[in-house]
């Protein structure tokens, strides 16, 4: 049969994964007894056998030999929020004068980098350099650009995390560890692991190359800095899931292609709300995969971009006054045996273990929000969150009326007679009946009960999952803990879930909020709850040393406090070097672009007006004059506060505490930005379009 697609029949199942070394090709080219305790050590986390690392490896270098890799890299992910690589061929030489390939099981285990060119807050004086990537067996091994990546964790020569994938290693064991207690008190002796799951949501815009390169302020920050609103923005909510654009289109045919390969599982694609911006979704994955999968994808979305004179931007708030892009994060809980723990079932209200990790879920949001805020904390997200289609930054939860009916009646013993759930009838015969959600979609809360899932929607388009994720693990797997801690220890069980899952929703009610987040009113009745919220970055940096949270972490091993001070300080640094970088591109576009051409346009003016003059006809032009007098006034505002804002800059430099600084970046330079913006903006519509040094937003957004 003929085919349009570029996958005819077959072809898309033999790309799928081509690249990665799975189980698949595991199982083809490992000896029976090596793969045997592989699995083992991925699938229950028993510790890697000595042995296997050497056969692994050599069947590992044969495999990407035939996908045609010359070189392989230990792959790690330093708190920088990109990844890291460094390759090395397979060659060695003989005395021959050839060379044979080869890498070893110590290759593979283990890799030595000079640590002292990467974030680390400190727990790693320069003198002392070295750092280990260590192989996480975990997350599958594959070829990209002719190298053998295996992914690794990375850490200092003290042994001290190094990046993000140690904690979110260790945040699984632990929720693996007290969530086997309770299924255990369920009678449950058959899961061996219990693990969490991801499926992160991407969204994502798309801009012309060309005009791109023509702003300083997209190409070193990730945003614009200045720009009028373009005549027609988000409001025909026409974009939405609109019909894609044939040169966007053969981007995301692409970029699922390249994804595929790599046994990355993209599966839903469409338009978001905002002009130009995009959602790419895959299916969801174990939070550890899905997270190096998360930061291939970020990465292959922006390289494929380029081949289609396209740039993907992955900032959470490229364009002010249109929607921001931000990463769902959906969130789960599952066992080796396939069992969904957050899976309500047909009867919720009977299911007491769902309820019990729904409870665990509930009481972790409550007591640990300032974790969850930490945990999507940026300038950059600052930018997005309580804007356009964002979440507010006000933790609470959403669980829909059905689990919120189940969960009063538990507390009064009043029945509410729940209508949810159910058929749905369309009213036209030849249209099917359909079955209907338990819950409807709460498009507008920050952490959503979704069917069978969490969806925590404040993280930023732009961050690496891993520390949210690890956040969500650790406090859940706390709660998880004081739960087990009560039960172990109850005479009745049934009695004591009931009492337990009772107990905490009266305690912890106040964070569940199924109305509309986005509403004024919202942000003072949160206030009278005492929930967590933020203004920005700023405000919760602290968290990460308050006491609670040490301990929280010492307690589950996923931080120590040398780390926890280390990463506080690498989140400080950032926001500071973030905040600067913004600053310095603002004064530099104002100084060497906008000043200068309003500067052109008003000789342009003013040249008018003496021309008008020389004619002698006694004829002036008001409308020449009095534009000429608004810019010439907006121009030498625009100076002074390009000042103003050079100022707090150069003061903040003489300063040294990290925290100090950006407690000034964010009130004195941030409020500067934004004044700087407002007149620079005016003056972008009232100067000559050929006159504008840089491409507006009506050039960026709908070029594409
Ligand atoms: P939405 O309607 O919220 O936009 P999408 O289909 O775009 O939904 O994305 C939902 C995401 O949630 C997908 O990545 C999907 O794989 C993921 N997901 C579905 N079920 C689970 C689960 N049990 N645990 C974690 N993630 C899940
Ligand atoms: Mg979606």
């Amino acid at each position: 049969m003929e085919t349009n697609s570029i996958y005819p029949e077959g072809k898309l199942s033999a790309i799928y994964g081509s690249n990665v070394f799975g189980d698949t090709v595991m199982r083809e080219r490992l000896p029976k007894a090596v793969y045997k305790s592989l699995k083992k050590t991925i699938d229950e986390g028993v510790p890697l056998e000595p042995n296997v690392a050497e056969t692994v490896a050599n069947a590992m270098k044969d495999w990407a030999i035939s996908k045609g890799a010359t070189h392989f890299t230990h792959w790690f992910q330093p708190m920088t929020g990109v990844t890291a690589e460094k390759h090395d061929s397979f060659i060695s030489p003989t005395p021959e004068g050839k060379v044979i390939m080869e890498f070893s099981g110590k290759e593979l285990l283990k890799g030595e980098s000079d640590a002292s060119s990467f974030p680390s807050g400190g727990l790693r004086a320069t003198f002392e350099a070295r750092g280990y990537t260590a192989w996480d067996c975990t997350s599958p091994a594959f070829v990209k650009d002719d190298s053998l990546y295996i992914p690794t964790a990375f850490c200092s020569y003290t042994g001290q995390a190094l990046d993000k994938k140690t904690p979110l290693l260790r945040s699984m064991e632990a929720l693996n560890t007290q969530a086997l207690r309770i299924l255990r008190l369920f009678g449950n002796t058959e899961a061996k692991r219990v693990s969490s799951n991801m499926g992160p949501e991407q969204e994502y815009f798309l801009v012309d190359k060309d005009t791109y390169s023509k702003r300083k302020d997209l190409i070193f920050t990730g945003r614009t800095l200045f720009g009028a609103s373009a005549p027609k923005g988000q409001e025909l909510d026409d974009h939405y899931y609109g019909n894609i654009k044939e040169r966007v289109s053969n981007y995301m045919k692409e970029l699922d292609t390249e994804l595929w390969k790599l046994g990355i599982s993209a599966k839903t694609k469409h338009n978001e709300v905002a002009p130009g911006q995009h959602e790419l979704a895959p299916v969801f994955n174990s939070s550890n995969i899905a997270t190096d999968h998360n930061q291939l994808t970020m990465e292959i979305m922006k390289k494929v971009a380029l081949h289609h004179n396209l740039v993907c931007l992955l900032h959470e708030k490229p364009f002010a006054g249109v929607n921001g892009s931000g990463k769902h994060n959906n969130w789960s809980l599952s066992t080796d045996d396939g069992q969904n723990l957050l899976e309500p079932g047909k009867t919720p209200a009977e299911n007491m273990q769902f309820l019990l990790f729904l409870s665990a879920v509930i009481q972790a949001v409550d007591e640990y929000g300032d974790l969850l805020l930490l945990s999507i904390a940026s300038n950059s997200n600052d930018h997005r969150l309580g804007g356009d289609e964002a979440p507010p930054a006000i933790v609470s939860m959403y669980l829909g009326e059905q689990l919120t009916d189940i969960l009063e009646e538990m507390v009064t013993g009043v029945e509410k007679h729940n209508q949810l759930g159910g058929k749905m009838k369309f009213g036209v015969s030849t249209l099917p009946v359909l079955k209907k959600d338990t819950t409807d979609r709460n498009r507008t809360s920050p952490f959503a009960f979704t069917a069978n899932k969490f969806e925590f929607r404040m993280v930023g388009s732009l961050d690496s999952i891993a520390c949210p994720n690890y956040m969500i693990n650790t406090i859940v797997a706390e709660s998880l803990r004081q739960i087990a801690d009560e039960l172990e220890q109850a005479k009745d069980f049934d009695e004591a879930v009931h009492e337990t899952i009772k107990t905490i929703y009266q305690k912890h009610k106040r964070i569940v909020f199924n109305g509309n987040n986005y509403a004024e009113e919202w942000v003072e009745e949160s206030k009278k709850r005492g929930l967590y919220s933020m203004r920005s970055t700023v405000d919760i940096l602290p968290a990460f040393l308050e006491e609670k949270n040490l301990k929280l972490f010492e307690q589950h091993s996923v931080i120590s406090r040398d780390e926890a001070y280390a990463r506080y300080e690498v989140l400080t640094e950032n926001y500071v070097k973030n905040m600067h970088i913004e600053a310095v591109t603002m004064y530099d576009m104002v100084s060497r672009q906008i000043l200068p051409a309003c500067l052109h346009y008003m000789k342009f003016l003013s040249e008018g007006i003496i021309s008008l003059r020389e004619t002698g006809l006694g004829i002036e032009s008001k409308a020449e004059i009095d534009l000429l007098r608004e810019i010439t006034k907006c121009t030498d505002l625009l100076r002074e506060r390009n000042d103003v804002l050079q100022k707090a800059v150069a003061e903040i430099g003489q300063m040294e505490d990290a925290y100090e600084k950006a407690k000034q970046y964010r009130e004195k330079v941030y409020a500067a930005m934004q004044e700087l913006r407002e007149v620079a903006d005016k003056l972008e519509t009232l100067v000559d379009q050929k006159y504008w040094p840089i491409p507006t937003y009506s050039d960026l957004l709908y070029n594409v």
